[in-house]
């Protein structure tokens, strides 16, 4: 199928049935990109991955509109975590994972950095910042790490931007990891985009502290809770704290064009999902669709 629009948007799809379920899914709400657990996300252990699953699923994303596809840890990993058996059982997930994803071709794997639980949130940003190490040192993967903006609910750690910033700075193998932005867990955490003023001093501090080449996704979702409450609760497009302005300035935002832009709103339906596009293309203006092609 041609890929005509370059507009990067889509949702976090299911795999049941199949990897190929997740991409026929996206494309028939009109996703050009997606989301996915490459397992289930509350278990930790996965079915190896079947060669005809992997064939089946490259043959029916490139016939589709879907132009890329981002995998999704699941959410029990803790590769900060004080204990020990823990960080070995999450660490070892995250390099089994990064194989996984580059057999199956997937650019970007998207990582919630840790939690300090009772130790030191400086102890706990070393300790993932030596586990990144050791596991690229260890795993051949074209796949990149992207680590996930918090927003600071109990004891995480990555909800400031300085916090990703010293993981990234610390890390040997910069070039294989990034950072997936957000925008419910950034508000949250205390950050405010919401209006021409505030986004322009956003991204400054973000591209001094991080580097906007780092940002590699855009996790589009509104937040139920009020900015700096700390609570991860998100809510469809519009109907939130974050507002309308707030996501049509990311949209319009000619510096973000090629970063794919992933909905993770509550219900996670397909009938949702599609209302969000069409929300967010609403917010695109006359000159944005001309250059997307949308
Ligand atoms: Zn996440
Ligand atoms: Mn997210
Ligand atoms: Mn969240």
């Amino acid at each position: 199928m041609e890929k005509k629009t370059k507009l990067l948007l889509g949702g976090h799809m299911s795999i049941a049935g199949g990897f190929y379920k997740a991409v026929q899914a996206g494309q028939s709400i009109g996703c050009t990109a997606i989301q996915i657990f490459t397992r289930s996300n509350r278990q930790w252990k996965a079915k190896p991955l079947e060669q005809d699953a992997v064939k089946k699923f490259k043959e029916v994303l490139k016939s589709s509109m879907i132009q890329k596809v981002i995998a999704h840890l699941p959410y029990l990993l803790n590769i900060g975590s004080p204990n020990l058996k823990t960080r070995h059982a999450s660490l070892a997930i995250l390099k089994q994972e990064l194989k996984r994803c580059d057999t199956l071709e997937i650019p970007f794997l998207v990582l919630h950095p840790g939690s300090h639980l009772d130790g030191s949130q400086q102890d706990c940003l070393d300790r993932i910042v030596k586990g990144i190490d050791s596991v690229l040192k260890s795993v051949d993967s074209k796949t990149m790490i992207l680590l996930e903006n918090m927003a600071g609910q109990g004891t995480n750690v990555g909800y400031q931007l300085e916090q990703l910033g010293y993981i990234l700075k610390n890390v040997k193998q910069k070039k294989r990891v990034g950072v997936c932005f957000d925008t419910c867990h950034a508000f949250a955490a205390g950050y405010d985009f919401c209006d021409k003023k505030s986004y322009e001093a956003f991204w400054k501090k973000f591209d001094r502290v991080i580097g906007l080449k780092k940002l590699k996704v855009l996790h589009l979702n509104d937040s139920k809770r009020e900015r700096g409450s700390r609570v991860d609760r998100h809510e469809d497009i519009g109907k939130g704290k974050i507002g309308l302005e707030g996501f049509a300035l990311l949209m319009n935002d000619k510096r973000f064009f090629s970063v794919p832009k992933i909905l993770e709103t509550p219900k996670a339906t397909l009938q949702t999902y599609a209302k969000n596009m069409k929300v967010l293309k609403g917010l695109l203006s006359d000159r944005s669709k001309k250059l997307l092609h949308v």
